[in-house]
């Protein structure tokens, strides 16, 4: 197959201009017709979980003030990228868009369907039992104790995601980019969402967080997991105690086995310490990607290549699994 990079720049700029205008199309067309089907289904099932569900495109492509942030980042990355030939303008960037343009093609089924699964569960057997944390501690010490909780359970979620090896294969997916950027974040394995929302969904529930503070969460979550996939060469000096950065998450994607293991957290950094799984050296930049020759990684920006790339990059974990569950 044909690598992107030994293409005429100008062939290459023609399939980049083609995504681009593909992308405004399905946007323009999603602007139009979302609202629609998330009136219908709201109407129809009543659904505060659809709510959730639909958060994932509202907080990006539908929201002016994520076109911006990845301006200002893909800006930045042209000052100080990490590694040359990655970021915003690299075809691992082009693959992640589709990932993000077709994500609610499983929020809006499967994950919507599997919500609901847990939603009966915490509405059946636990009686939506609920601390109320809120009423005796006031809205802001709440959103602190949740966002606490919720990074907690990112961090562990993700942990298990790379230590029991069925999951591994659907959370290698996301660690299968070898062109970091700020939408590499947006590449993950719906199966990898539900595994996610079985270890985190009971217990915020549980904590009793009001619907604006778990949106205000999600909101500052996905910009700064945008963030620290950034191709950019800081460790954020002193903050880099406390939070996660572009410099410790590029390491936790690293090809180089010494790193392997290391730096789980999503927004803060206390948990690996706490665990000792942070990685010691804050000034490694490695190259990123998985030890897997099988898996089908993005060749080509041409809009009809990253489509057919990513739904061989869905089907490809299921295989893995169907192959160990043979040799076994
Ligand atoms: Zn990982
Ligand atoms: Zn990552």
């Amino acid at each position: 197959m044909t690598q992107a990079s030994d293409q005429p720049q100008s062939r290459l700029a023609a399939k980049y201009i083609a995504t681009f205008v593909v992308v405004l199309a399905l946007v323009a067309a999603a602007t139009f017709f979302v609202p629609r089907i998330t009136d219908h289904f709201l109407h129809e099932h009543g659904g505060a979980i659809l709510t959730d569900v639909a958060k994932s495109w509202s907080l990006t492509i539908l929201n002016p003030l994520y076109w911006i942030f990845l301006l200002v980042i893909a800006l930045l990355e042209l000052r100080w990228a990490a590694r040359a030939g990655e970021g915003m303008l690299s075809v691992g960037a082009a693959q992640d868009f589709v990932w993000l343009l077709l994500a609610p093609i499983f929020n809006l089924t499967i994950i919507f369907f599997y919500l609901q699964v847990l939603n009966q569960i915490y509405e059946g057997p636990l009686h939506s039992a609920s601390l109320d944390v809120e009423a005796v501690v006031g809205v802001a010490l709440t959103a602190v104790l949740a966002f606490l909780l919720a990074d907690f359970f990112m961090w562990l979620s993700h942990f298990i995601r790379h230590k029991v090896p069925q999951f591994w294969r659907f959370h290698q997916v996301h660690h299968s980019q070898t062109k970091m950027s700020v939408l590499t974040d947006n590449r993950v394995h719906f199966i990898e969402s539900m595994i996610s929302a079985s270890i985190s969904y009971i217990p915020a529930r549980l904590l009793g967080l009001s619907d604006e503070a778990s949106t205000f969460l999600a909101f500052a979550t996905v910009f700064f997991t945008g963030f620290t996939h950034a191709n950019l060469r800081t460790n954020l000096g002193p903050i880099r105690w406390l939070t996660v950065t572009p410099q410790s998450h590029r390491v936790h994607h690293s090809v180089e086995p010494q790193h392997w293991d290391h730096n789980f957290g999503a927004v803060l950094s206390i948990w690996d310490r706490m665990f000792r799984t942070q990685f010691k050296g804050a000034n490694d930049y490695p190259a990123i990607g998985i030890e897997d020759p099988t898996f089908p990684l993005e060749q080509s920006p041409a809009p009809t290549s990253v489509l057919r790339t990513y739904f061989l990059q869905i089907v490809h974990p299921f295989k893995m699994v169907f192959k160990d569950f043979q040799k076994s």
